[in-house]
């Protein structure tokens, strides 16, 4: 849940460096509003990720976790990050691919995440039996 969120920081803010650097029509991408609306959606999710981790957390300190929580925070934190890497990624044009920039490498790392420590639909059907009360694993 933490882990995902350091690797969408990563890559958001190599995005926001690059769009104040990086000038076309002679000024700053950042300057652009679908360049500034695509690193707003990214900050959004990215701070509501943190803020989540920092929850879950907190209920873990205090012996109140669920383990639907837990699939609560995996779900969305590696979907989101892996969704921000995804725009930082556009941002950085084809820089965006090049391992010069640290966006593809975490873009591909959150790619495994998303299987391992439970994958996408594994936690889907842990929040499915909680919000339904019926298990559909098997
Ligand atoms: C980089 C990496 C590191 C890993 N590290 C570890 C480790 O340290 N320790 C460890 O024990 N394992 C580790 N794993 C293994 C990982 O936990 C498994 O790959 C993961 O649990 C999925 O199992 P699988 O690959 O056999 O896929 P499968 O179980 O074959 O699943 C394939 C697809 O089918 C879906 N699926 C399966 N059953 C259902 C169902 N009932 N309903 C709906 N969809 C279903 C899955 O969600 C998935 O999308 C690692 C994996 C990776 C990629």
């Amino acid at each position: 849940v933490w882990g995902s969120m350091g690797a969408a920081r990563s890559s958001f803010e190599a995005a926001v460096e690059y769009a104040k650097s990086r000038e076309q029509f002679g000024r700053p991408i950042g300057g652009f509003q679908l360049t500034q609306a695509k690193l707003a959606d990214m900050a959004v999710e990215l701070h509501k990720g943190i803020l989540l981790a920092h929850h879950l957390g907190r209920r873990m300190d205090a012996g109140r976790l669920r383990p639907e929580q837990v699939s609560f925070g995996k779900l969305n934190n590696v979907r989101e990050a892996i969704e921000i890497c995804r725009t930082a990624r556009t941002i950085l044009g084809a820089n965006g691919i090049s391992l010069e920039y640290p966006v593809m490498r975490h873009a591909t790392n959150l790619e495994s995440v998303l299987t391992y420590e439970g994958t996408v639909e594994m936690h889907q059907l842990v929040l499915g039996k909680a919000l339904t009360g019926l298990d559909a694993f098997r």
